[in-house]
């Protein structure tokens, strides 16, 4: 008999049905006001806190599910009930990615409980890495880290923009430059303590969409940190900075040479199927909304989804989110199991879950007509949020440029 199953085992579908439950109760029904607000919902936070979703326990177990689908089916629900509350909720486990991508497991078992506090006193994160001239050229990045071998202290300054709770956070995860003559080879990922001095908040962005999840510019000026900040520690910097050397000695004489990680990357590879799984629950969300108004709004003397034109636009969506939801969930499955992703599948399922949750949105606000076009109905909201889906975590064009080297092994640019 074969082991190949796409069914969820038991203790993921209880899982799903309790994370349904609290986006049915808890998230949903406070969507519209904190998009208004425009605010981190720190209530929503609290009672996620109180419950055990918001915790790094939740998403520790979740992510140690060895089918690899814990996260994708956690994703789906809570961005299910709303994608600005969702990525409030999720924002510090997208950090603690870049902290278990590039730390060593004493750096994981310092900082990652304090990325979410505790259920009395709950904490952010944020993982800092673009820059305003260095969103999808990673390697453009002007943040330096200079080490002060006198003080054993690494020394931070630049600016980040776009940081997913930056500024508001307790611990902030920060990819800078260490040898700006490597490009993206030669950066690394840096702990910024609580109360750090240097860090501040720049600009806080009036968005377009997930206006509950709080998106900012950091300012690092002169901050100190410590020399066990730096993710993976000296000793692996070093070594990786001199491959990265001979590397681009290799190149510079003509010769093959081994391929080197950079730190940014290693983050963006692990969370890709992860947000992939975000915009597959805002799709489904807005194609039920749309499914139940088209089967109940009538014009011309029967409901708008007895026609061909309605209908058969519900079933593309059907169609599209489940073939989303697959490719989540076969590089969610990829990763969990150890495999390389040569195809590219991790960018394969962000691209074609983002790009799906931008259409289906869109042609649920043409079924819901005047109605879907008014903040009455949830799904201008939901279009609204899905547009982050073809931008963050690597634009559709730059999941693109990813897939077609992959197939092709070719530079494509
Ligand atoms: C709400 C929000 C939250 C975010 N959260 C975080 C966060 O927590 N941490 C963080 O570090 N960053 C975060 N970001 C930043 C995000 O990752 C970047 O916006 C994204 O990588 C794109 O970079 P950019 O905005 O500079 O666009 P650009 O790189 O300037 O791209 C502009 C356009 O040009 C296209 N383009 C660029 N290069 C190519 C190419 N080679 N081929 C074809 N087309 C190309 C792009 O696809 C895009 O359409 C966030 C952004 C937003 C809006």
């Amino acid at each position: 008999m074969s082991g190949f199953t796409l069914a969820p085992n038991e203790d993921q579908i209880a899982v799903r049905d309790w994370l349904h439950g609290f986006a049915r109760d808890v998230i949903r029904p406070a969507a519209a006001e904190w998009d208004e607000r425009e605010e981190t919902p720190w209530p929503i936070l609290q009672e996620a806190a109180k419950v055990g979703i918001y915790s790094l326990d939740f998403f520790a177990q979740q992510q140690f599910d060895p089918t690899g689908l814990g996260i994708p089916i956690a994703m789906e629900e809570l961005f299910w009930g709303d994608a600005g509350i969702g990525l409030s909720i999720v924002g510090s486990a997208l950090a603690a990615v870049g902290l278990v991508a590039n730390g060593t497991p004493e750096q994981v078992g310092t900082w990652a409980p304090l990325m979410f506090g505790t259920p009395d006193d709950v904490k952010v994160a944020a993982f800092c890495s673009s820059e305003p001239d260095a969103g999808s050229d990673v390697a453009a990045m002007r943040t330096r880290a200079v080490y002060d071998e006198a003080a054993d202290e690494w020394v931070l300054n630049g600016t980040k923009t776009w940081a997913t709770n930056g500024g508001i956070a307790h611990v902030h995860v920060v990819v800078a430059s260490v040898d700006p003559a490597l490009g993206a080879k030669g950066q690394a990922s840096f702990i910024v303590p609580p109360g750090t001095p240097g860090l501040s908040q720049g600009q806080k962005f009036k968005k377009h969409g997930i206006r509950a999840s709080h998106t900012a510019e950091v300012v690092l000026d002169n901050v100190r940190v410590p020399g066990d900040c730096l993710l993976g520690g000296k000793e692996k910097l070093d070594e990786r900075l001199a491959r990265a050397r001979e590397r681009a000695a290799a190149i510079a004489r003509g010769e093959k040479a081994e391929q080197v990680k950079n730190a940014a990357m290693a983050t963006f590879e692990a969370s890709r199927p992860a947000v992939g799984a975000q915009a597959v629950g805002v799709a489904r969300a807005a194609y039920e909304v749309a499914l139940e108004y088209a089967k109940t709004r009538e014009q011309f003397g029967r409901p708008i989804i007895d026609n061909q034109g309605i209908a058969f636009t519900l079933a593309d969506m059907a169609t599209r989110i489940d073939a989303a939801r697959m490719l989540v969930w076969r590089a969610s499955w990829m990763a969990a199991s150890g495999q390389q992703f040569t195809r590219a599948e991790g960018s394969m399922s962000k691209l074609y879950a983002g790009e799906t949750a931008k259409w289906v949105t869109g042609q649920a606000i043409q079924i819901l007509g005047g109605n879907g076009f008014t903040r009455e109905y949830p799904v201008e909201r939901m279009h609204r949020d899905a547009a982050i889906y073809t931008i963050f975590e690597g634009t559709s064009e730059i999941q693109r440029l990813v897939i077609s080297r992959a197939i092709s092994g070719l530079p494509i640019r």
